[in-house]
């Protein structure tokens, strides 16, 4: 059997591994490099803190514990657990969400202003939020999602997968082929569609019609004193984390909201820093050092669409939002349905035939 996963991003590159370590003859294409997609433009936060229902909730725990066996399988270090706060001006809410977590079995808990000056002793939470709750997640890690994917890239290459840049898909024929843009044609028995944000493009080349919406968001990369946050901090002007020795990744959805052509992204992101020093005021000397835009890639309804299609026998779909969070377990369960037939339990309720 030869399969061709078309793109490099966390996720096809986990889906190649997996059908390597299979034994199965694989081509990883990617129309550029491996991780210079979506992938390397993400905050990166991996956990199921917002993840209903109970279907997609259970989905990305198993993807949580999957990140850390691929960590432990592959070694290098590129997932830190280091728990998430979350700061809410709508104490129920966050009080409700934590209930629901706790009795899922999630590490969960309301945390008072002391202890949250213990968890991130470089914040001036209390300060910036008088009234606020604050809730804490101790499993919660955050991804190096590049290097994370370079290293099973790296993993695939050695079990004997072919890994080509440079590649891109122009045209493919479910079941049979894969036509690249410089003309060359690869026969492929399966086709893995892994495009991330060009997920619909490649699927319209085997007819189908698949609803992917792709959103813009912005990461800004900023020197920061060292040791200034021990770990995630989501909060209603920021969210920040930890981004390698002396750097903190800075986001926020409502910077996000104001992304389009015209915006001035400097400007957002000078704009993010400054709402940062709100927070940690020992930002005040930081810079902006590196501006990470990128789409998200969300079907149609909001969640995951994983597997083959009975109609399109040979041509099977990898996309979702929260990539970085699902990829190694969306990479495992989907390189097993291309083996065996079977789609995997777990995956039930996001099959892409619901499109
Ligand atoms: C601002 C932002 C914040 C996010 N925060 C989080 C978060 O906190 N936690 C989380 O889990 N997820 C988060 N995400 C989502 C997550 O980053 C994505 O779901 C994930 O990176 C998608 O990976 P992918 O492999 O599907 O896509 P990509 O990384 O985009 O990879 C797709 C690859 O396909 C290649 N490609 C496309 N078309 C072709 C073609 N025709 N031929 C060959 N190659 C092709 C591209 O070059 C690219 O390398 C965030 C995303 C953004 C933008």
């Amino acid at each position: 059997m030869k399969v061709v996963v078309v793109g490099a991003g966390i996720i096809g590159t986990s889906v190649a591994y997996n059908l390597a370590k299979g034994g199965v003859s694989v081509t990883l294409l990617d129309a550029t490099d491996p991780a210079s997609g979506t992938t390397s433009r993400s905050f990166a936060w991996v956990n199921a803190n917002n993840k209903t229902p109970k279907t997609y909730f259970d989905l990305n725990v198993s993807g949580m514990q999957e990140n850390a066996a691929l960590q432990r399988e592959l070694g290098g270090e590129w997932l830190y657990t280091t728990g998430n706060t979350i700061v809410s001006e709508d104490a129920g809410s966050l009080e409700k969400k934590v209930l629901r977590l706790k009795g899922w079995g999630y590490k969960a808990r309301i945390i008072s202003p002391e202890e949250a000056r213990e968890v991130e002793p470089g914040s001036a939470l209390s300060e910036a939020f008088p009234n606020a709750a604050v809730a804490h997640f101790s499993g919660e890690s955050w991804a190096d999602a590049p290097l994370a994917t370079r290293t099973i890239t790296d993993a695939a290459r050695s079990i004997g997968a072919e890994v080509r840049t440079g590649a891109e898909v122009v045209g493919t024929e479910a079941g049979k082929s894969v036509a690249l843009g410089g003309g060359e044609i690869l026969a492929a028995d399966a086709i893995v569609n892994a495009a991330g944000p060009d997920g619909a493009k490649v699927a319209r080349m085997v007819g189908r019609g698949l609803p992917l919406d792709v959103f813009p968001g912005l990461i800004a990369r900023v020197s920061a004193p060292p040791e200034v946050l021990n770990g995630l901090l989501h909060t209603p002007l920021v969210n920040l984390r930890p981004d390698g020795d002396g750097y903190l990744a800075i986001h926020h959805e409502t910077i996000d909201e104001r992304i389009s052509e015209e915006a001035d992204l400097d400007a957002l992101a000078e704009e993010l820093l400054k709402r940062a020093r709100k927070i940690v005021p020992a930002l005040e000397g930081s810079e902006v050092v590196g501006l990470r835009p990128g789409l998200r890639p969300v079907p149609g309804d909001g969640y995951s669409c994983v597997g083959g299609l009975p109609d399109l026998p040979g041509y099977y779909e990898a996309l979702t939002h929260s990539g970085v969070t699902l990829g190694p377990l969306v990479g495992r369960l989907l390189a097993a349905e291309v083996l065996t037939g079977a789609p995997d339990p777990l995956l039930a309720p996001f099959r892409p035939d619901r499109f």
